[in-house]
Order: structure tokens, then sequence, then C-alpha cells
């Protein structure tokens, strides 16, 4: 059976979803979409074959509609989720679940109230090879009990708009969603350092995210956004016996004068297409039993939480706690 999907959002992500349901993918087509970019969304649907909807809350509750992928800005994203959960339809919500703690907890407090896993949050490196191994080594108790994790998070540029929290919100996070993955436990504190601006970035650029967990665990993110050369995401979690490690992937290489050049990836697409198709693909293939395997609304509210925590770390200067609720029962981990 093909499951029907709404997107509300043909923007960059939505277009990118989209074009990869129908072209690449297999069980799904998209049968209805939504964007303020009336005209973007009407050819958009005309190419896919999909109905343009008004209103967001139209591609909801559209009976042509089984589930629904949301790839708008991300203050959107709560309202859109809870009225996917109303009307009891799964949705895929591309990260943030929520731009506030508050926010996310509503998420979090609905879907629990339904007594059913509706939401899943759309932190796709949980799908990278690379990071699966990293954990799989992990939990297979290949390197000890876990110390640190180093991590990096490169980006060529950003626009004149970037402003440093944002460096949090929307990069950093997927860092915190992978910390918090990788060891099974969660981030209890949050702080920053930044130095030397690189004359290339519109605020200031790097900046050093730390994270401590429960078990004491340190974390850093070296987070870079103006690094000018590609994208380069990395990761190393040393544990007591030995460390695993994510080097950013080569490409190509070009041996020519002596001299081995290698190609890294230009963007996040480029990194991580692999892990958008196998996040999406799986995605797909849950929705009829409702055994999600990606992040859940609890790991959309946490991820929000301590992101919250890192912008009041910047704001105030000053080392932060997370604050969370006790995690509902509905949402222990299995
Ligand atoms: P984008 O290109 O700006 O796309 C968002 C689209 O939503 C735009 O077409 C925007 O229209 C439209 N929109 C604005 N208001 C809307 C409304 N009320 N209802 C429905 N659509 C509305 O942004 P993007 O880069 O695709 O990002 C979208 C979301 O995906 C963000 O939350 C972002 O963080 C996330 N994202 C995640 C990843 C990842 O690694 N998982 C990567 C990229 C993006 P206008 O342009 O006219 O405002």
């Amino acid at each position: 059976m093909t499951l029907r999907i709404g997107l509300i959002g043909t923007g960059n992500i939505g277009t990118y979803h989209i074009d990869r349901i129908t072209t690449k993918l297999s069980g799904a087509a998209v049968t209805a979409v939504f964007d303020v970019a009336s005209t973007r969304a009407r050819e958009v649907a005309d190419g896919v074959g999909a109905v343009a909807h008004q209103q967001a809350l139209d591609v909801v509750e559209d009976s042509n509609v089984d589930a629904v992928i949301i790839a708008s800005p991300g203050e959107l994203h709560t309202a859109q989720v809870l009225a996917c959960i109303g009307a009891g339809k799964p949705v895929l919500c591309e990260k943030p679940l929520a731009t506030t703690t508050q926010d996310a907890l509503k998420v979090v407090e609905a879907e629990a109230a339904t007594g059913k896993q509706l939401v899943q949050v759309g932190f796709m490196r949980r799908y990278d090879r690379g990071y699966q191994q990293i954990k799989s080594t992990f939990e297979s108790g290949g390197i000890g009990d876990a110390l640190l994790v180093h991590a990096v998070h490169r980006n060529p540029t950003v626009p004149e708009t970037f402003r440093e929290f944002m460096a949090i919100t929307d990069s950093v996070v997927h860092e915190i969603d992978t910390s918090r993955w990788l060891l099974g436990e969660e981030i209890v504190a949050v702080s920053l350092r930044s130095g030397k601006k690189s004359p290339h970035a519109p605020a200031q650029d790097p900046q050093m995210v730390h994270f401590e967990t429960e078990s004491g665990v340190l974390v850093d993110v070296e987070s870079f956004v103006n690094c000018q050369y590609g994208y380069d995401v990395r990761c190393e979690l040393v544990g007591t016996e030995g460390y695993a490690t994510l080097e950013n992937p080569m490409l190509s290489a070009v041996v020519s004068s002596g001299a081995r050049r290698t190609v890294v990836p230009a963007g996040w697409r480029e990194r991580f297409d692999a892990a958008y198709g196998a996040e999406l693909q799986a995605w797909i293939d849950s929705v009829p039993t409702g055994a999600y395997g990606g992040a859940s609304a609890w790991d959309g509210y946490a991820a929000t939480a301590v992101a919250d925590a890192g912008v009041r770390a910047l704001e105030e200067g000053r080392r932060v706690d997370v604050d969370l609720i006790a995690q509902p029962s509905f949402y222990a981990r299995k």
C-alpha cells in the first residue's frame, strides 16, 4: 500500500524530501502540499500530481493524507505538530520540534496523552553509517565506559543575518541530539567560550560549546559556521579502553603533479544525503506499525531544552543547568 504524504513547507528541505520520495524511495507518494509561497507550492504540487492547499492545516485534515512531513520554519512546528497529533496522523517534523522548551513540552504532553507515538523529529544523523558505527562499537563494550566526546561542526558560510545563538539552535542542535543518542543519557549543563573572531563571520564565530552529561561525560563541540572550505563534521567518543571516531568522508581524490587532493563535502546535502534517504525510507516503512526508530518527541524536547540552556549560557556568559521534566514513562528508553 502506498503511504499518502502531505508536506508543509516546500522550501529548501521540503522540496529535497519531495524529490526523494518521488524519485528514489519506495512505498510513498506526496498527495498534498502547502506553502505560504503559493506559486511555488502549486508548481511543486503540479510536478508530482499533488493538491496545493490554501492553509497548512488543510494538509493535515486532507482525507487523502495518511501522514505528514513538516518542513516549514521552526517557529511554526509546534502548532503544526499539535494539529497532526489532534488528527491522529503520524508526523515527521524537521528539526527543531519547537523553538522554546515550553512549546516542545506541549508536544510531549499531547502525544503522551494519546498513548501512541505519532511524532518523529528529523535528526537524520542517527541514520548516518559513521554515527551508527560509533554507537554500536560503544554499546558492544568495544571502547569501555564513555569519558569524553569531541565534535566538530564546520559549515562553509552563513548569511549576513546570522547571529551567534543560531549556531546553537540551528547547527549544534545536531550535536546535542547525537551526544544524547550516542551516550544514552541526558545533557545536564551547557557552557560556551569564544575567542578570536573569523573576519569572514557576520557575528562571533567560531564558538566552543561544552556539555556535561548525567554521568559526567564532557562533550566539546567546535562550532565554526564560516570555515570557508567546505562542510566538515567529525565526532570522537573516547572511552576507558579506546575511542571510536568519525572522520569527514572523502568524496573523491585527485592525484597529479606529485600531490593528492581530496574533495570535502560542499554542504550538508552532500555530507548527509544517504542519511536523509535512510531516515525517510525508515519512517515511511514504520508508519504502518508505529515502530519508529528515529528521534522521538522526547528527544526533540530534550534537544530544545539543551539549546535553550545554550542560548542562556551565551547571553549570560556562565554555565547553565538544563531544566528537564522527569521523563514520562511513555518515552522510557527501550
Ligand atoms: P526554507 O527554505 O525557508 O523553507 C521553509 C518554507 O516554509 C519556505 O518556503 C517558507 O516560505 C515556508 N513557510 C513560511 N511560512 C509558512 C507557513 N505558515 N506554513 C507553511 N510553510 C511556510 O527553510 P529550510 O531550510 O527548508 O528549513 C525548513 C526547516 O527544516 C527548518 O526548521 C530547518 O531547521 C529544517 N532543516 C533541517 C535540516 C536537517 O539537517 N535536518 C536541514 C535543513 C533544514 P517563505 O520562503 O515564503 O517564507
